[in-house]
C-alpha cells in the first residue's frame, strides 16, 4: 500500500488515500474529489478550478498524470 494525500493529488486537504496502484489512488483522489465538490467544499472547487484551467493546454493533462504517476512509483511502499 501506498500513500497520497488529496493536496498531493491536486487537491485542497490533507485526507490521506491508500492505494496498491496509481490507478487505484486516481480514483480514489477523483470519489473524494466528487464528494468535496457536492459537498461546495470552497477549497476543493477552487483546486477543481486549477486543475481544470491546466486541462486547457493541450497535453498537460497527460504530464500532470505522468508526474503523480512517478510519484507514486517513488513512494516507498508497505505490504
Ligand atoms: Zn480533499
Amino acid at each position: 500500500m501506498k500513500t497520497m494525500t488529496c493536496k498531493q493529488l491536486g487537491g485542497a486537504c490533507d485526507t490521506e488515500f491508500h492505494a496498491n496502484t496509481f490507478d487505484e489512488m486516481a480514483e480514489i483522489s477523483k470519489k473524494h474529489g466528487m464528494e468535496m465538490f457536492q459537498a461546495g467544499d470552497a477549497e476543493h472547487l477552487k483546486a477543481m478550478n486549477d486543475m481544470q484551467e491546466l486541462m486547457k493546454s493541450p497535453g498537460a493533462m497527460n504530464e500532470w498524470f505522468d508526474n503523480k504517476r512517478k510519484e507514486f512509483d517513488a513512494l516507498p511502499g508497505t505490504n
